[in-house]
């Protein structure tokens, strides 16, 4: 485990990043404040320091990547996070989402189906700082239906189909953001429970995420 630390050159770079982040097109506050609280080098290899806050996606190992900060920002703004909300993640990856989510003050319950990177994360020391976070080693396909219902499910990988599961565990009155397969990219849909039980889904632009598997690995 690296030992990471935070500077000064670190907090500027955050700053810029965030900037650029609003410049695209984020203007929820409070999305942009959680960005700029958390140190994204941490949660890269040493070798990615220099670059670590560019607007890009980078590997994380286990042919996965930690997503671009943009698309971090533009699938929590559309979950409208408030504090103590459950929040599910499929996707754990680098934990960087998690994080991002922890900072929205959520109750994080994320899922990683590769074993590397959950005992990965299992070790990170900087995760200490977030209590609020709890991780699991599973199928996100199947949800976590002990702990559910969630006000709030976030897919951070691309879905082949709107896992039923997961619309399943969703509260009256919850929302899920999920990238859907749509040709080799997906689009970013919003499916709302009523608080009658009914589903509503919106539409949003395309994005790449890394696919959505079943089972564990
Ligand atoms: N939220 C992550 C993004 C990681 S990329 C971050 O902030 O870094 C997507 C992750 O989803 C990968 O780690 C991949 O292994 C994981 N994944 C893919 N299918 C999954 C599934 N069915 N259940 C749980 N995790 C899954």
């Amino acid at each position: 485990m690296r030992l990471a630390e935070d500077s000064y050159k670190y907090k500027g770079l955050r700053k810029a990043l965030v900037d650029t982040v609003r410049s695209k097109g984020i203007t929820d506050e409070k999305v942009l404040s959680a960005l700029n609280a958390v140190p994204r080098h941490f949660f890269l290899d040493s070798a990615f320091d220099k670059v670590a806050y560019e607007d890009r996606a980078f590997p994380i190992g286990e042919d996965q990547t930690i997503s671009q900060p943009y698309t971090v920002a533009y699938q929590t703004q559309l979950l409208q996070v408030q504090p103590f909300h459950r929040v599910l993640e499929i996707g754990t990856g680098s934990a960087y989402q998690a994080c991002i989510l922890a900072e929205l003050k959520a109750l994080v319950f994320t899922i990683e189906r590769q074993k590397p990177l959950f005992d990965h994360n299992k070790s990170f020391s900087f995760l200490k700082r977030y209590p609020a976070i709890h991780l699991f080693y599973g199928d996100g396909f199947l949800g976590l239906p002990t702990y559910g219902p969630f006000d709030r499910i976030i897919v951070t990988a691309a879905a082949p189909l709107i896992p039923e599961k997961l619309v399943e565990q969703l509260k009256p009155g919850g929302m899920m953001v999920i990238p859907v397969d749509e040709g080799d990219k997906q689009r970013m849909m919003r499916i709302k429970k009523t608080p009658e039980g009914t589903i509503e889904t919106e539409r949003f632009t395309i994005f790449s995420f890394v696919p959505m598997l079943e089972g564990r690995n």
